[in-house]
C-alpha cells in the first residue's frame, strides 16, 4: 500500500554537534547545558549520557552524581542553528522538505515509485548516506515511512539511534499496540488522563474506540483526527499559522530575585516584540509566568494575563508588562508561610498570544505613530550593529542573561535573535 511521508528526526541533536565538532568528545558522555551551575537543567545528553539515566530536563547536580565522567558542554545555539540549515540543504538535495517541524525534525512528501517500500527504504538510506558524508557521521538521525505524517513520526521513535522504520497500511493497528499511550504524540500527563477517564488505557483500546469516543476524549474535533490519523489517513499538517511569540529564561543564580526577573522579563518582551514585527504581526493578549523555588525544593508557580489593543510595539507592551508586574505574588499560595522568605523566582516566560496580521489591524484613535517610527529604528540598529545596540533600559541588568535559546519547536533567526554569531 502507499507510504506518503517520511519523518527524519535527528537523535540527540545538539548533543551530536557537539561531538560532530570536536573529536574528543565522541563516545563520551556528554550533556549540553545553559549555563554552567549546577543548578540548571541539561537541555540534551549524548547517548553515552543516556546509559547513565541522564536526559533534557536532568538537574546538572543529579547528572554529575550519576556520571562524575560527564562533559558539560555550555549551549552554542547560533551553531545548532546553522547546523540545521546545513541538515535541511543536505536532505533537500535527496528529496524536498515539505516541512521543518523543529530544530532537529522535519517530514517530506513521498511520490511516484517513492511511495512503494523498497523505493522508500532506498531513499531513507540516501538521506543518511548523504548527511552522514556531507555532515558527518555523529549526525545520525532515525528515519520513519508511513502512510501519514503523524505515523512516520511513531515510526521514527520505534528504533532510536540511527533507526529506519516503516509502517506500512497492512500493519495497522496492531503494530501500534506495543506502544504506551504516552509515546504517542498528542498524548501527554493531561490527555492521557483524559483517556483514563474515558476508559482508555492502552493503545489497542485507544485504535478500538469510535470516532465519538475520540471525540469526548479529545472534547472536540481533536478527537477525529487522532481516529483518522491511527488509521493512516493522509494528513497534511500545513504551515499552520503562529499562534504564539514568546521567550523564557532560566535566571542565572545572580538574578534569583524581583528586581532580576523583572529585568529579564523587560529583555525577554523586548525580543519577542521584535520577532512579532518582523512577522508583520500583532497581539491581543500577553502572558506573563514566573516559578519559584526554595532551599527545601519547593516549588510554586505564577502566571498572568493581559488583554491589550493588538499591538506590536515595545512601549505599549512595556506598559503591560508593568501592569501585571504590579500583580508579582508578595506571598505564594500553595506553600507554606514560613517558607515564604526565601520563595526565589528561578524562571520567567513571556508570551504574546490572539495573533493577527498587522495589516489587517485597526489602528487606534489615539495613535500618532511615533512609537511605530521608534521601533522601526530600534529595530534597524539592533539588526545592523547587533542585538543589544539600543534598548529599553528596564532590561539593563539582564542584557547578558537571556541569549538565544532554542525551543525545540522554534528554530531561532539567526538575524533576528543571535547575541554572537559563532565562527
Ligand atoms: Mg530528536
Amino acid at each position: 500500500m502507499t507510504l506518503r511521508a517520511l519523518y527524519i528526526d535527528f537523535n540527540a541533536y545538539f548533543a551530536s554537534v557537539e561531538q560532530q565538532l570536536q573529536p574528543a568528545w565522541r563516545g563520551r558522555p556528554l550533556a549540553v547545558v545553559p549555563m554552567l551551575t549546577d543548578t540548571t537543567c541539561c537541555i540534551a545528553a549524548s547517548y553515552e549520557a543516556r546509559a547513565f539515566g541522564i536526559k533534557t530536563g536532568t538537574l546538572v547536580r543529579e547528572a554529575r552524581q550519576r556520571c562524575p565522567d560527564l562533559v558539560l558542554v555550555p549551549a552554542r545555539p547560533a551553531l545548532y542553528v546553522q547546523w540545521h540549515h546545513k541538515l535541511v540543504t543536505l536532505v533537500e538535495s535527496c528529496v524536498h522538505v515539505n516541512q521543518v517541524r523543529s530544530i532537529d525534525e522535519m517530514w517530506c512528501a513521498l511520490s511516484g515509485r517513492d511511495q512503494q517500500r523498497d523505493r522508500a527504504v532506498q531513499l531513507a538510506q540516501s538521506i543518511k548516506h548523504t548527511i552522514a558524508a556531507g555532515g558527518g557521521p555523529y549526525l545520525r538521525s532515525s528515519i520513519g515511512i508511513a502512510p501519514n505524517v503523524y505515523l512516520a513520526k511513531v515510526a521514527s521513535n520505534l528504533q532510536k539511534p540511527d533507526g529506519l522504520s516503516v509502517i506500512e497500511q497492512h500493519d495497522l493497528p496492531e503494530v501500534l499496540y506495543a506502544l504506551k499511550l504516552r509515546d504517542l504524540n498528542g498524548i501527554g500527563t493531561r490527555m492521557e488522563a483524559r483517556l483514563l477517564a474515558c476508559g482508555i488505557e492502552t493503545v489497542q483500546q485507544l485504535c478500538a474506540a469510535t470516532p465519538e469516543q475520540l471525540r469526548v476524549a479529545w472534547r472536540g474535533i481533536a478527537g477525529q483526527l487522532m481516529y483518522d490519523r491511527l488509521r493512516g489517513k493522509f494528513d497534511t499538517p500545513g504551515n499552520s499559522q503562529r499562534s504564539s511569540v514568546g521567550h523564557s529564561h532560566v535566571l542565572p543564580p545572580h538574578l534569583r530575585h524581583e528586581p532580576g526577573a523583572w529585568a529579564v522579563a523587560n529583555r525577554l518582551l523586548q525580543k519577542a516584540a521584535m520577532r512579532l514585527r518582523a512577522y508583520h504581526l500583532v497581539a491581543s493578549r500577553f502572558c506573563l509566568t514566573l516559578k519559584f523555588r526554595n532551599h527545601q525544593g519547593q516549588r510554586a508557580g505564577w502566571s498572568e494575563e493581559v488583554a491589550l489593543d493588538a499591538t506590536a510595539e515595545t512601549r505599549s507592551l512595556l506598559q503591560v508588562l508593568q501592569l501585571a508586574w504590579h500583580r508579582y505574588p508578595r506571598l505564594i499560595s500553595g506553600t507554606r508561610r514560613s517558607s515564604q522568605q526565601d520563595m526565589q523566582p528561578f524562571f520567567v516566560a513571556v508570551t504574546l498570544v490572539q495573533l493577527s496580521s498587522a495589516a489587517s489591524c485597526t489602528r487606534s484613535l489615539f495613535d500618532d505613530n511615533h512609537c511605530g517610527r521608534l521601533d522601526q529604528a530600534l529595530d534597524h540598529l539592533n539588526l545592523k550593529y547587533g542585538k543589544g545596540t539600543i534598548y529599553f533600559g528596564a532590561a539593563h541588568s539582564a542584557l547578558q542573561a537571556a541569549p538565544m535559546r532554542i525551543a525545540f519547536s522554534h528554530i531561532p533567526d539567526l538575524d533576528l535573535e543571535a547575541d554572537q554569531i559563532l565562527d
